[in-house]
């Protein structure tokens, strides 16, 4: 196999991208490079940071796929960062940016509605808030700001408002996404000069919807722009949909102005599911699966996995996998020793000193060192991590945490909570080097 391909067969590709895909297409295509072709993946050179979350986030298939069409091959497709890639090009290949009401209505997942939506007294209030929006947008409460822990059900609710609008009005033009991708906009509009476009689009839409705001933390440029979006949809009458994992005024370093307009409609929390609630969600969601699961086996699952609903759903799917090697037989072991994978966490109660030991002991540190005001990444990430086992493992209030990492504020405590859960869910060696911790935690 050849290392890399021939200019012809790339011109191919990207002539399958825009022809195939227009709405993800984009002018800085033009840009990309192909580096090599090696055991069936290509891997692709971008210009710079925001183009390659772009590709990661929006075009990996896409490229799959017309790389696929043009070959006629097997083809999987990786981007990285390459400088030489932006150096050789020059800055004058600019397209406006341009808003693509297909895209926003592509990111949706057909399954995220009401009608999948299990309600309970846990998140009733939300529910029947999103209800109410979807069917009055701009009416009935405006900001809906929907709080919670992850798993929650949050970017359900909210995806479930976009499509009750779009079935009532689908002309309507919303614009739905995360804060991370909305930043990488403000980044590449800022980059290109472009704040006009970025402005332009998402100041002319219906109803914004922004899940996960709280990663405006800490983003001052982001948020004294997303202030004046705010106020120009605001007046316009148009609907605001936000969602954190905490209340505006946790967000850490959150303008006090951008916390007093969250909270002007209707701001709602999402509760842990009680056990009932659990147990209609495993059986709706078993239904979906198309897996039969026995009653006694739903009532299993859900008096075990308490806290988050999409540990509930990665039961389910052990338990589907577990059963095609039992002939598809769904019985009561089989679901234990599935369950049995899963870290009960909710019933450990630990003392904040045995995480500490835990983790110094992990990480060569000493506790003294945590406790100090550094903030060397040597000492920092430890720390972040001690914060975020003892919000999960102890019932100490996040004051308390705070101060006896150093006297830090709740809100630093919140944001060390975050940034870990995030980092556990998306680099695998970190996730394995917080578990390998947990296993020391259940021993002591
Ligand atoms: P969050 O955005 O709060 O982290 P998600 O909306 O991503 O949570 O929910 C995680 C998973 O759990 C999703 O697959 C979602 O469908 C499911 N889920 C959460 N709450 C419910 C519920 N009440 N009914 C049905 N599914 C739910
Ligand atoms: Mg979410």
């Amino acid at each position: 196999m050849k290392d890399t391909i021939s200019e012809a067969v790339w011109a191919d590709i990207l002539a399958h991208v825009r022809t195939d895909h227009a709405p993800a297409a984009r002018g800085w295509f033009a840009q990309l490079r192909p580096l090599s072709l090696v055991g069936g993946e290509l891997t692709i050179g971008a210009a710079n940071a925001a183009q390659l979350t772009y590709l990661e986030n929006h075009a990996r298939q896409v490229f799959v796929e017309a790389a696929q069409a043009a070959t006629g091959r097997l083809v999987s497709v990786s981007f990285v960062f390459d400088p030489a890639v932006g150096a050789a090009v020059a800055p004058v290949e600019r397209e406006p940016l341009t808003f693509e009401r297909e895209n926003a209505v592509l990111r949706l997942s057909a399954l995220y509605t009401f009608d999948e939506f299990v309600t309970g007294p846990c998140n009733q209030l939300a529910h029947a808030s999103c209800c109410a929006v979807g069917e009055n947008p701009g009416r009935a409460y405006n900001p809906l700001f929907i709080h919670g822990s992850v798993g929650l059900g949050k970017t359900h609710l909210l995806q479930a408002v976009c499509h009750r609008v779009l079935d009532h009005a689908p002309a309507t033009r919303i614009s739905y996404l995360s804060c991370e991708t909305l930043a990488n906009h403000f980044i590449e509009a800022v980059e290109r000069g472009a704040l006009h476009s970025f402005r332009y689009m998402y100041r002319n839409v219906d109803v914004l919807v922004v899940d996960d705001i709280q990663f405006l933390a800490n983003r001052d440029r982001m948020q004294e722009e997303f202030f004046h979006t705010f106020n120009t949809l605001y007046q316009a009458q148009k609907q605001i949909i936000l969602s954190a994992d905490c209340m505006p005024a946790e967000i850490p370093s959150l303008e006090e102005r951008l916390v007093s307009r969250f909270n002007w409609g209707l701001v709602t929390r999402i509760e842990a599911p009680c056990l009932d609630t659990r147990i209609a969600i495993v059986r709706k969601k078993a239904k979906l699966k198309g897996v039969a699961l026995p009653d006694d086996a739903a009532m299993l699952i859900a008096s075990r996995i308490k806290s988050n609903t999409r540990e509930l759903e990665g039961a389910i799917a052990r338990i589907q996998g577990r059963a095609c090697f039992n002939n598809g037989i769904i019985d009561r072991n089989l679901v234990e020793s599935a369950l049995d994978q899963e870290v009960p966490r909710s019933d450990r109660i630990l003392r904040i000193q045995d995480i500490t030991s835990a983790v110094t002991e992990h990480f060569g540190i000493k506790l003294s060192d945590m406790q100090s005001k550094r903030r060397s990444r040597s000492v920092a990430v430890p720390r972040q991590i001690c914060m975020y086992f003892a919000r999960q493992l102890t019932r100490h209030s996040l004051e308390e945490i705070g101060g006896f990492f150093g006297g830090r504020d709740h809100t630093t405590v919140l944001h060390a909570d975050r940034l870990i859960k995030r980092r556990r869910n998306e680099e695998p060696d970190f996730r394995a080097r917080l578990e390998q911790i947990e296993r020391t935690l259940s021993i002591n």
